[in-house]
């Protein structure tokens, strides 16, 4: 088995990973936060930012800790760049609005290797590996490290971590206890939600495969499993459900995000036997553990891609915002190498056409920009792919529902104002950092190719850890591209033509309907045609709302793959609130189907145009003068899907 770990017996493991940490006294029931609505509330969060505790992040030239990001995400002000000659902080940084709920999720890969060789109270910190090659450049873990996850059998560095690589992940327990302290003592039933989580950084052949792990409480293993651990997604949930015993009350989900770097290698069953049994497995462990993903953060966006030839229908312009990639835009890579912990750039550029990947075989360097396109790298062609294996196996592996996050790497997490964008990872701290590309020199999709990232919205009762992670678990959550929008998405056979117009519209919908991330049963009455409650109201200090669009996706009877963006509402000068009964009138009762809602908001600047803004015209860089890099974009969110499975007739 590839990666398993044979120095530690699995029966052993199971009962000492297993924690329970102090009593769980934050966790209220349900009945006791006086503003409850059955309704539902929108809360909005960030389910992804990282600190100085990852190897990676330009929080440790902050010093930032899981602890700032918890205050920055409750409104309080936080250190910030620009640092004195002496590398400390002299600014500060407060958000525009507080969020409701927050994941602190470092890189649960390296935590032991960083504190080894960061903290200077540390056993190993004078270790020559630490002073020569950990602290040799602030680009030296990054290039290190990301060597380790890059490859399809990981292994930690032998000089630092021993043979089996046990001191690295005994080193890890300090900081992880860190991190869950943190999110265990800002959690405030109530007002302010702090869920513990890691992320999971496997990328192999370069690809992204990262996903967030995300615990509905205190109780959590004792360190995290990493991809050094689990180099497989299945391997990843069979682990974890190991480790975290539900009889414990231990529960977590997994988030994958970054789909739009993945070169195909997010496809299900990686490399799993092609056998029916093996698949209906691995579709059920995933929708019981993976029932979301990020459709939008600082990286670009995964919702869709134009010039996929096994997909039919219309290209849609929305797809080009804030996307990294496009099928037929090559991506130039400067040759890169590291020695003795130092990075060196190499002689010569290649420039690397984007093409569709060949069926099931996955290419590499997503993570820079680079390599093959799939249908699975983006969401609408990937819930097709799961209504076909559907079809196939009796099992949808990708039910996937939508949040949005920074992914900052600067302990801000929530910081996705457009006019006051300060970066979100190294070199991006100054407007002609942010208006450079790549960061540390790397060609990686940072700076101007990347943006502030957006929230996670959830609808839930109340703001407590339990309402917010069930909200997660049925899907009825959504993603913005940073504005505050609200949207919501109901189906269902009898809905009412005037509920727009009903004070008591939401409870009907609930009555009447499923909201979005549910399964719409089919209906007794052949007749009928799904109707859809498309509601959004949009962030008062943000653009009005424009325009509501219904996305349907669909296997039609040849087996073949569909797409339609379906305007069922235009305000030419924007509305402050929307809201509409749409019928599919080309339903058809065999065919399987989703339906998701975007929101999009008037026309408004991209974040470089303020950046340019801000430089002396005779000193700003050439993208402030070329169109490489639209100067407008269209601020939007997206609701999870409704599914509805075809019947035979
Ligand atoms: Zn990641
Ligand atoms: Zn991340």
């Amino acid at each position: 088995m590839v990666g398993c770990d044979d120095t530690k017996p699995q029966i052993k493991l199971k009962q000492e990973t297993v924690i329970i940490t102090t009593p769980d006294l934050n966790i209220l029931t349900d009945a006791e936060c006086s503003n409850r609505n059955p309704n539902m509330n929108a809360f909005f969060g960030d389910l992804h930012v990282h600190t100085s505790y990852s190897f990676d992040a330009v929080a440790g030239n902050l010093g930032a800790t899981p602890e700032d990001a918890n205050r920055f995400a409750r409104g309080e002000e936080i250190a910030f760049f620009p640092l004195d000659s002496n590398s400390r902080p002299l600014g500060r940084l407060k958000i525009d609005r507080p969020l409701d709920f927050l994941a602190v999720t470092d890189h649960g890969e390296f935590l032991g290797e960083w504190s080894m060789c960061t903290k200077q109270e540390s056993d190993f910190y004078n270790t020559d590996f630490c002073r020569e090659q950990y602290r040799a450049s602030e680009g030296s873990p990054l290039m290190m490290f990301g060597q380790i996850i890059s490859r399809e059998t990981p292994k930690r560095i032998v000089e630092l971590c021993g043979e089996t690589g046990k001191l690295c992940e005994e080193q890890a327990i300090s900081p992880w206890t860190d991190i869950r302290h943190a999110a265990d003592k800002a959690n405030d039933p109530c007002k302010f939600t702090s869920f513990i989580g890691y992320e999971y950084t496997g990328s192999p052949g370069n690809s992204s495969y990262h996903r967030n792990v995300i615990f509905r409480g205190s109780s959590v293993p004792k360190s995290p499993i990493t991809y050094i651990d689990a180099p497989l997604d299945s391997m990843l949930w069979q682990k974890l459900d190991e480790v975290c015993d539900t009889e414990q009350e231990c529960d977590y989900l997994t988030i994958p995000h970054n789909t739009n770097l993945s070169n195909g290698r997010m496809a299900p069953y990686r490399k799993l036997p092609n056998n029916k049994k093996v698949k209906k497995d691995y579709a059920q462990h995933r929708l019981r553990r993976e029932p979301i993903m990020e459709i939008f953060q600082h990286k670009g966006t995964s919702e869709c891609v134009n010039g996929l030839t096994s997909v039919l229908g219309q290209p849609d312009e929305l797809c080009d915002i804030e996307a990294i990639r496009k099928i037929g835009k090559p991506r130039v890579l400067k040759a890169l190498s590291i020695e003795r912990g130092q990075l060196v750039a190499g002689v010569g550029e290649t420039e690397i056409p984007t093409e569709e990947c060949e069926p099931k075989i996955p290419g590499n360097r997503g993570i820079l920009g680079a390599g093959c396109i799939d249908a699975t790298d983006f969401l609408r062609s990937s819930l097709l792919i799961g209504l076909q294996e559907e079809e196939n196996i009796g099992v949808n592996p990708i039910k996937l529902g939508i949040i949005a996050a920074t992914d900052n790497h600067s302990a801000t997490p929530g910081a996705v104002k457009e006019s006051d964008w300060n970066g979100s990872v190294s070199g991006e701290d100054t407007p002609l950092g942010r208006l450079g590309f790549g960061q540390l020199g790397l060609p990686l999709t940072t700076a101007i190719d990347s943006n502030p990232g957006g929230l996670a919205g959830v609808w839930a009762t109340e703001n407590t850890r339990d309402a917010i992670f069930d909200a997660m678990l049925r899907k009825e959550v959504f993603g913005t591209s940073g504005p505050r929008i609200k949207p919501r998405l109901f189906g269902g056979w009898t809905l009412d033509e005037n509920l727009c117009a009903n004070s008591e519209m939401v409870a009907e919908a609930y009555k009447n309907a499923v909201p979005m991330g549910s399964d719409l049963a089919p209906n007794k009455d052949l007749n009928r045609v799904p109707k859809f409650l498309a509601h959004a109201v949009r962030d008062f200090e943000s653009s009005k709302l424009q325009s509501l669009q219904l996305i349907k996706g669909w296997l039609d009877t040849e087996g073949n793959l569909n797409n339609k963006v379906i305007s069922i509402a235009e305000f030419p000068t924007g509305s402050d609130e929307i809201c509409i009964i749409y019928a599919d009138d080309n339903f058809k009762l065999n065919q399987s189907a989703y339906y998701y809602l975007r929101a999009v908001e008037l026309p408004s600047p991209r974040w470089h145009t303020y950046d340019c803004d801000k430089i002396a015209v005779e000193s700003r860089p050439e993208v402030c003068k070329s169109d490489d890099y639209p100067k407008i974009i269209r601020e939007m969110a997206w609701t999870s899907p409704i599914w509805y499975q075809g019947v035979q007739n």
